[in-house]
């Protein structure tokens, strides 16, 4: 060999062993698998390779093989597919840290059957005298083997030695008679003081049915009087919480109002490395008179968000601005006054002018245009453009109402009540109700939307079944509700990159891409080809955050 041609070989060599050097050994290695990456080309790769808490390459198993370190795990999807994790940008988490060790909860429970045999076994447990109970996440149209209504003969005859009190969304309760009783319920005697007026269903005798209804009034009174759990179970009961999410597939949550309790105890787990979701609080100092937006618009001066991280953040002020203008769930219409809107401008106004993001609550069609007219109005002194200003839920918007969004340069975070509630919502909107929401002309817009479901009392909480509901138009249980449907692969891209965006972490989440975070999901069947109806059914063999595996099917702890 000539010395020119050494020094080429040389160079060559060292030019390969720099292009190796850069990228750092993987720690982790997937492959053999369906890697649906939802990168803005929708690549799918093989395997995946990751270091630390990052992904550091996707592509043949070759090319992961050969990046894997001496100490290397190996992971053998053996064919399965990988989604990156799901983000739900509006779910009241934190909240329901307080009460899930004790719920019955119902979410994907699609039999009737199942549900009582569920409800027995929590009676069991409980024990004579013990509560049975749930706070919303669930609708009785959702047992498509049995679609009825709860009586209070049949709860006391399923469990005659409980209290039994059943949530169905923010709709109405179903109580037994030992639930009446503990309440002071009885024919006779008149209502309890906290309960609404005209809100306990009674027959023509005066015998209370066992029904409490009228909307989310209505049924307060109700979660309020449920059994308190004990501080020391606290941390148990979060820990089942986060289990179930991950066991359902999320592993980034926008939160609306983030108790403190419950998120200290998610600082503590960030500290000691091993944060199973991460949470990305919505929260901020809503109004609910005159007075009260006088303090809010002082406190919204002062206001801090993104002082965390990509665990743990402040990210929004929301849900609401004024009380008053926020929509009740099941209402048909609303008509916000002048004065109304006049303070909600005051605060959105104070908002803007401090720069802050907006997450506000919004679904019916008039509130949705008033609150669009005072952020025209506002945008003209303030430019909202650069805050990621949304509305959440809008069931109710429409393509011309998207364009104003659009414009504005605001955002769509969609939370489809209809998974549970959509036989409900047929019941008041009629066949208005098929295009609520309008997923279609959403994407259409071209505007960013987001999916997410403002579980867990209005909705249930699995991201699958709220796939399978973007997709099919189906809600919980089968029963079409919706006729604007989308892809499988534009659903996709709504509960993983664009809330990304949505929680401020686009850089970090939502998309299985070299650089980013490494939260993903083994799924127990192909998400792209399974059939449609079966989308609800899918469910993560393995759950990763941050390279962390958080939840594995048949293994017992999830925060360890
Ligand atoms: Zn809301």
């Amino acid at each position: 060999m000539t010395r020119r041609l050494l020094l080429f070989v040389g160079v060559l060599i060292a030019i390969v062993v720099t292009a190796d050097a850069q990228r750092p050994q993987a720690d982790l290695v997937l492959t053999n698998g369906k890697i649906i990456t939802v990168d803005e080309r929708f690549t799918i790769g093989q395997a995946v390779a990751i270091a630390g808490d990052r992904i550091v390459a996707v592509g043949s198993n070759d090319e992961i093989n050969r990046l894997a370190g001496p100490a290397a795990r190996r992971i053998d999807l053996r064919g399965r597919s990988v989604v990156p994790g799901l983000i739900d940008n509006h779910l009241h988490l934190l909240r329901a840290g307080n009460t899930w060790l004790q719920e019955l909860r119902w979410d994907g429970v699609e039999s009737r059957k199942k549900a009582i045999d569920m409800l027995k076994a929590r009676a069991k447990a409980a024990g004579p005298g013990g509560w049975v109970f749930n706070i919303g996440g669930w609708a009785h149209q959702q047992f498509a083997d049995d679609p009825r209504p709860f009586t209070r003969e049949e709860l006391d005859q399923v469990a005659p030695d409980n209290p039994v009190g059943l949530q169905e969304s923010y709709y109405q309760v179903f109580l037994n008679s030992k639930a009446l009783s503990a309440f002071g319920i009885e024919p006779g005697k008149p209502d309890p003081a906290d309960f609404v007026k005209g809100s306990i269903q009674r027959d023509a005798s005066g015998k209370p049915t066992g029904v409490i209804k009228g909307d989310i009034a209505a049924t307060r009174p109700f979660a309020a009087r449920m059994p308190k759990l004990p501080a020391d179970q606290l941390e148990a009961s979060t820990t089942a919480l986060v289990r179930d999410m991950n066991r359902g597939g999320l592993t980034s949550v926008g939160v609306p109002g983030c108790n403190a309790d419950v998120l200290e105890i998610f600082q503590k787990w960030k500290t000691a490395g091993r944060t199973p979701v991460r949470i990305f609080c919505i929260g901020g100092a809503a109004a609910g008179n005159p007075e009260g937006v006088d303090r809010s618009v002082l406190q919204v001066a002062t206001m801090k968000l993104f002082q965390g991280d990509s665990e743990i953040d402040n990210v929004y002020f929301g849900e609401s601005v004024y009380t008053p203008l926020h929509d009740p769930m099941f209402a048909l219409k609303s008509n916000p006054t002048p004065d109304q809107l006049a303070q909600w401008r005051k605060l959105a106004t104070a908002i803007a002018k401090a720069g802050l993001p907006l997450h506000v609550h919004a679904e019916l069609h008039d509130t949705i245009d008033a609150f669009l007219d005072q952020i025209e109005a506002i945008n003209k002194e303030y430019p909202i453009k650069n805050h990621r200003w949304a509305l959440a839920h809008i069931n109710q918007i429409n393509p011309s109402q998207l364009e104003r969004m659009k414009k504005l340069g605001m955002y769509a975070a969609v939370h489809p009540w209809a998974v549970i509630n959509g036989a409900i919502m047929h019941e008041g909107f009629g066949d208005g109700a098929y295009d609520m929401p309008p997923l279609a002309a959403m994407q259409d817009s071209g505007i960013m939307w987001g999916l997410g479901t403002d579980g867990t009392a209005a909705n249930q909480t699995l991201p699958f079944v709220t796939l399978y509901f973007a997709v099919t138009g189906k809600m919980a249980g089968g029963m079409k509700v919706i006729r604007q449907t989308v892809s499988r692969e534009d659903a996709l891209i709504a509960h993983t990159r664009r809330n990304a965006f949505f929680v401020f972490q686009e850089n970090n989440l939502g998309a299985i891409q070299p650089g980013k975070l490494a939260d993903l999901l083994v799924l127990d069947r192909d998400y792209l080809t399974v059939p449609a109806d079966q989308i609800k059914d899918i469910r993560p063999v393995m759950t990763m955050v941050g390279g962390r595996i958080v939840y594995e099917a048949g293994a017992s702890a999830a925060t360890k």
